[in-house]
């Protein structure tokens, strides 16, 4: 919330905190930054703090921490014990709600723990907002003395390993903003850049290497789905469904080697086997009913557009055409033209 828009709303009739209403909108503001100034002393280090605290931590005046406290208090937010205030229950509803947002898969907490047992050191997750990258998730490691990062904190984009895959598809004006948010100015995107050309060489031959193994290691699992739809290549989910950098990644990329034969998810007509932009050689089987199943980045067909085909047929094989950094299979499933996360039909 702005502070604009919340002194376009100053409450008139506001019975149940006088004080507030008496005071200027700006100040009513500054209590709410305040009191979550107060809240964030609290740490897992420093799960108590005391009023003595408080005031030495914020420098406000005493009697205003008595008052901001009482309030948090009131609210659930603190709770007062002999030794001083904890996080109140209050927050509890809002914990399980950010658990609920936040908490990861039980595969990739699996894989944190290898992670950091493997390397001996802490494995975090970051996700990218705005100029930062802020950690979501943490798993200590064996040796680990002290974290340096904790969760929730907020680290520059500008700088870091973690960045390079971080910022792997942002658009120039992102990189711009970012380079020109660190202390080398805008000469610093060329650095960028080349940290992103590392990390998406690093990811290709990753992708590669995964996909190889998959094909080694087993054929095109031929069961279908509840939905009917087949994996079309066998391999692992190197780019999900969903928005990135607020467009939409209308499909999953699947990693497989180049030149991998490509099953029809489901028997239908192929409506579209031709070069399509940043999709390269893209085929799209509409299987009746509104749903359709399309193909890209493909290094050649094996059908036209006409054809009859069934599940499982070889309609084309895995390449690297158009916006494509390796070979992979980008599949879509499209319900009535519109694009849907084809694992909720796999
Ligand atoms: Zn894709």
């Amino acid at each position: 919330m702005t502070a604009a828009a919340e002194e376009r709303r100053p409450d008139r009739n506001a019975k149940r905190a006088p004080v507030e209403a008496a005071e200027a909108p700006g100040a009513a503001v500054r209590s709410v930054q305040r009191a979550l100034e107060i809240m964030s002393l609290l740490t897992e280090d420093q799960p108590l703090v005391t009023i003595r605290e408080i005031v030495d931590a914020t420098g406000l005046a005493k009697t205003t921490v008595i008052r901001l406290v009482h309030t948090l208090e009131q609210n659930g937010l603190l709770w007062g014990t002999a030794n001083g205030y904890m996080a109140g229950p209050g927050l509890w509803r809002w914990a399980h709600l950010a658990q609920r947002s936040w908490e990861l898969p039980p595969e990739t907490q699996r894989m944190m723990r290898e992670l950091a047992a493997r390397h001996r050191e802490t494995a975090n997750v970051y996700v990218v907002r705005d100029l930062y990258r802020v950690c979501v998730a943490q798993q200590e490691g064996p040796q680990t003395l002290r974290q340096v990062v904790h969760i929730g904190d907020e680290l520059p984009l500008w700088g870091g390993a973690v960045s390079k895959v971080l910022l792997r598809d942002a658009p120039d004006s992102l990189l711009l903003r970012v380079a020109r948010s660190s202390p080398y100015g805008e000469g610093h995107v060329r650095r960028l850049r080349e940290w992103i050309d590392e990390a998406k060489a690093l990811a290709a031959a990753d992708a590669r290497v995964r996909g190889q193994l998959a094909a080694a290691q087993g054929a095109t699992d031929t069961t279908p789905s509840a939905r009917g739809l087949i994996w079309p290549v066998n391999g692992p989910v190197t780019s999900p469904f969903g928005y990135r950098w607020g467009r939409l990644h209308a499909g999953i990329d699947i990693g497989a080697p180049y030149g991998t034969p490509i099953h029809a998810a489901a028997a239908g007509t192929v409506v579209l086997a031709a070069w399509t932009g940043g999709y390269g050689n893209y085929t799209c089987i509409d299987h009746g009913g509104g749903l359709a199943t399309c193909y890209a980045h493909q290094s050649s067909y094996a059908v036209s557009a006409g054809a009859q085909v069934s599940q499982g047929q070889v309609i084309g094989y895995v390449g690297n055409t158009g916006h494509s950094f390796g070979p992979h299979l980008h599949f879509e499933v499209r319900i009535n033209g519109n694009p849907v996360d084809p694992l909720g039909y796999l």
